[in-house]
């Protein structure tokens, strides 16, 4: 048996277990094989190399916020339904947004759409101060409860709409918005910092992946990354 885990492991991604706390040994956590073959085949074959992204998505258990009929497609290359019309985003796409935020671990960054509270964990580990705005109150209890139970400290949590400012906390470093309004509103603009970024989905019938960066000057540097499926930002 001790040489199948050799081989197990040898199949791991480099660093697959930096960051993971050695209390948190493999036997209680009987899903850390499932998130590193995820991240390996689903997340480091498309091409996401940022270390920090890659050993968060092996740390965290998406299992966790999973609602409990789906737990056997937890690691599945798709989007999940958690309710109330919403669902917890594709790993990969989870991912690739959180590498395009380029977190260093000293930025505060907004997220507007807690939902399940996974992208949310995900930004937790990444960086210093995580703001997370959601408009389902039901949707927002249930992502708090799971992340103060994961032992999150530096989550900050809002019940309310992403269109209206957080202005006790603004600027951030870095906003996500894991719900796609058809234009970025003007609010969410002024509430990055310059030298920040934007990451987020925006349009309706099609929607793009997009990357605004605040220059200098405030205006924004704007890159279309990839065509992208997200459920809308409510009014
Ligand atoms: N980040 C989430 C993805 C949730 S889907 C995860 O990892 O699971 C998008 C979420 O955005 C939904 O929960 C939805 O209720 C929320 N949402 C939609 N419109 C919103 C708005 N105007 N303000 C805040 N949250 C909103």
């Amino acid at each position: 048996m001790e040489t199948s885990r050799e081989q197990d492991s040898a199949d791991l991604p480099l660093n697959a277990f930096q960051g993971v706390n050695p209390k948190d040994s493999i036997p209680k956590d009987p899903h850390i094989i499932d998130r590193i073959r995820m991240v390996d085949t689903q997340i480091k074959a498309r091409g996401i190399q940022d270390s920090r992204t890659l050993q968060a998505m092996v740390k965290v258990p998406r299992e966790r916020f999973v609602p409990p009929n789906l737990q056997s497609l937890a690691f599945e290359d798709r989007p999940l339904s958690i309710g109330s019309g919403q669902t917890i985003s594709q790993p990969y796409i989870v991912a690739l947004m959180t590498e395009l935020l380029q977190l260093t671990g000293k930025e505060r960054v907004l997220e507007v759409g807690t939902g399940s509270g996974y992208q949310c964990a995900i930004l937790a580990e990444l960086a210093a101060e995580v703001f997370t705005v959601e408009i389902v109150p039901d949707l927002a209890a249930r992502a708090q409860k799971i992340l103060k139970s994961l032992g999150y400290t530096n989550i900050h949590f809002r019940v309310g709409s992403g269109f209206e400012p957080w202005p006790k906390e603004a600027p951030f470093d870095r906003i996500i918005l894991t719900a796609a309004p058809r234009e970025l509103p003007q609010s969410l603009l002024e509430q990055c910092r310059i030298g920040g970024r934007i990451v987020a989905p925006v349009g309706r019938e099609t929607q793009w992946l997009m990357t605004y960066d605040r220059q200098k000057n405030g205006h924004f540097l704007v890159t279309k990354i990839l065509p992208v499926r997200f459920v809308p930002m409510l009014p």
